[in-house]
């Protein structure tokens, strides 16, 4: 398949070379990999910043899912024979494609998703470029089998040792915001541990979906091993319920939870990447201008539509006026419109429900006492019809307001004062949600101390949001943030099912703790408990002693009856 398709203008193309899934039970393309179905739902790639249809899919039914899944099924066998080392050579392959194709997977972002150009290359193409670097270096070392040694002197003589064997199928679901690294690193990590993957893009960004089913075509990945079903909410409801072995949901809290009602039943692992309402802390000692321009990035961002967007700032009070101005300053200046623009720094929000979670927090905090600094609007900029909304920095927000509490996901910072740092952490802490947190200070040991007071998956001090673009960094949250982690070696971790193996080493030595159970045998044991683990000495010296002289007898009568 070539990204060719995926290049065009916006007039909707032909659609890309791929499966028809109305023949779900193999009668296919012979590709085995992409899944395009005729269920009567549509699913629409629609530029957000034009808010004309790119292209228009038919949504998978649950019998194309359900193809896809059998199809990786029949794949896993041979893909978890070739080993963590011939694994990640495909994941070179992968990670060289996608190097080949960078220029038009991060164009097609742009236009589907809305971001800028340069975040589109570095938010989504480096990212994922830098997690299949990373997964195909790091991962077979992490696969390796480890030796757990015995500590106890009675189990000494046996050999332990951890594998990690994969699941068999993966079942990943994704959002809109980050259509491609977000499924790219997971897919990475789901394919080195030795599963294979049916993914399902979100319903507004398809063509990201196929563009990373391009690059499996590309990388010569087998048959089977990457599949991609586009669809929407009842797609991925159809791939949750399917005969996969783990599901990786990313999105928001609202579809997690009732995913995860769904599947408690089967017990099926899940991961599960939830919503955030992410704060930052501001010291009085921080370098105003860096946090300004730090924070103001974290929340513009990719239009606020991060799940590590920074949603709530709490500043203490001798520098919040000039941090809150600093911050309005700044946000003014900013360049909003099209992604394809280079020189727009804010796009538009992905679709016009979103917008208007954005227009109604706004609204409901100004009516109830909050300052808009700047912004507070929608806009239309050079005209374009699409969703954009003004950068808007709120000061004079508190607790009781809905953009304090729920997840905003726009370009919208709100600020408020506190008395000082411990404030700042209560309210901090005082969330259901623990996706990430920042801190603001030129004292470091400061920022540690208050990382550890927050409850947050990942807490960086004078930054923001990058932690996800750290292949190192594991990502995921507390509370109703998720369940799990990905990215890291962590994340990896969650794509293996733990096995543990016990060799006895000394399979004639009697074990004292099988039958023949009677009084004699039950003292010996009670002068083994103490020998082992009396705290003090002197019981430990008792023991041993007794160990010593009964320990015989007792080999003696195991022998007889063995
Ligand atoms: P969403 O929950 O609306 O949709 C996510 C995915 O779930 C889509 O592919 C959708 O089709 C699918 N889906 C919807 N209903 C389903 C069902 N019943 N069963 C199975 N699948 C179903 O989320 P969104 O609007 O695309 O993404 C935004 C949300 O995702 C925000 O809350 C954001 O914070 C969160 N998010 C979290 C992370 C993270 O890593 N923690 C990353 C990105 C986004």
């Amino acid at each position: 398949m070539s990204l060719e398709w995926a290049t065009s203008g916006d007039s909707a193309p032909a659609g890309p070379e791929t499966r028809d899934a109305t023949n779900a039970a193999g009668d296919d393309n012979g590709d085995g990999r992409a899944f395009r179905a005729r269920s009567g739902r549509k699913v629409q790639s629609i530029n957000p910043a034009t808010n004309q249809v790119l292209a228009e899919f038919d949504a998978a039914e649950v019998r194309d899912v359900q193809a896809a899944v059998a199809d990786a099924r029949r794949a896993a066998p041979a893909w978890r024979a070739l080993g963590p080392g011939g694994r990640a050579r495909y994941l070179v392959r992968l990670k060289e494609a996608l190097f080949r194709r960078r220029h038009d997977l991060a164009a097609l972002i742009t236009r589907e998703a809305g971001k800028p150009r340069l975040e589109a290359l570095l938010a989504e193409v480096m990212v994922a470029l830098d997690g299949l670097n990373y997964l195909a270096g790091h991962g077979p070392g992490f696969l390796e089998p480890e030796s757990v040694p015995h500590q106890n002197l009675a189990v000494r003589f046996k050999r332990g040792r951890l594998e990690y064997e994969p699941y068999g199928v993966i079942g990943i679901i994704s959002p809109s915001n980050y259509p491609f690294s977000i499924p790219m690193n997971q897919i990475g990590a789901a394919l080195i541990a030795g599963n294979t993957v049916v993914l399902k893009p979100s319903e507004f960004t398809p063509q990201a979906g196929l563009g990373i089913h391009a690059i499996a075509e590309e990388a010569r990945l087998p048959a089977g091993v990457l599949s991609v079903v586009v669809g929407d909410g009842l797609t991925g409801a159809a791939l949750a319920g399917s005969a996969i072995d783990k599901l990786v949901f990313t999105g928001s809290v609202a579809t997690g939870k009732r995913i995860q009602a769904e599947l408690v039943a089967r017990l099926l692992p899940t991961v599960l990447e939830l919503g955030g309402k992410d704060p930052a802390i501001v010291c009085a000692d921080a370098d105003l201008d860096l946090a300004s321009s730090g924070l103001v990035w974290g929340a513009f961002t990719n239009a606020g539509q991060a799940c590590l967007s920074v949603e709530r700032v709490y500043v203490v009070r001798e520098v919040a006026a000039r941090f809150a101005a600093l911050c309005a300053e700044k946000a003014r200046g900013l360049r909003v419109g099209a992604g394809d623009d280079p020189d727009t720094e804010v796009g538009p929000l992905i679709r016009e429900r979103q917008l208007k979670i954005v227009e109604d927090h706004v609204a409901e905090a100004a009516a109830s006492g909050a300052t808009v600094l700047t912004g507070g609007r929608r806009l239309n900029p050079g005209g374009l019809a699409g969703f954009f909304y003004e950068p808007t920095v709120l000061t004079g927000v508190h607790h009781g307001m809905r953009i304090m509490r729920e997840e905003t996901f726009g370009p919208v910072l709100p600020i408020m004062t506190v008395a000082d740092e411990a404030e700042a952490v209560r309210l901090a802490n005082d969330s259901p949600f623990g996706l990430s947190a920042s801190i603001w200070t030129r004292d470091l040991a400061r920022g540690e101390r208050l990382a550890r007071s927050l409850e947050a998956g990942s807490v960086m001090v004078n930054d923001c949001l990058s932690s996800f673009g750290i292949a190192e960094a594991p990502h995921g949250g507390f509370k109703l943030s998720g369940l799990g982690r990905t990215h890291a070696r962590v994340g990896l971790l969650e794509m293996v099912r733990v096995k543990y193996i016990d060799v006895d080493l000394l399979p004639k030595l009697p074990k004292l703790w099988w039958f023949g159970y009677d009084s004699r045998a039950g003292r010996l044991m009670e002068r083994f408990v103490e020998f082992l683990l009396a705290p003090s000495f002197w019981t430990r010296a008792r023991g041993a002693l007794g160990v010593f002289v009964r320990l015989p007898g007792r080999l003696r009568s195991m022998r007889k009856t063995s």
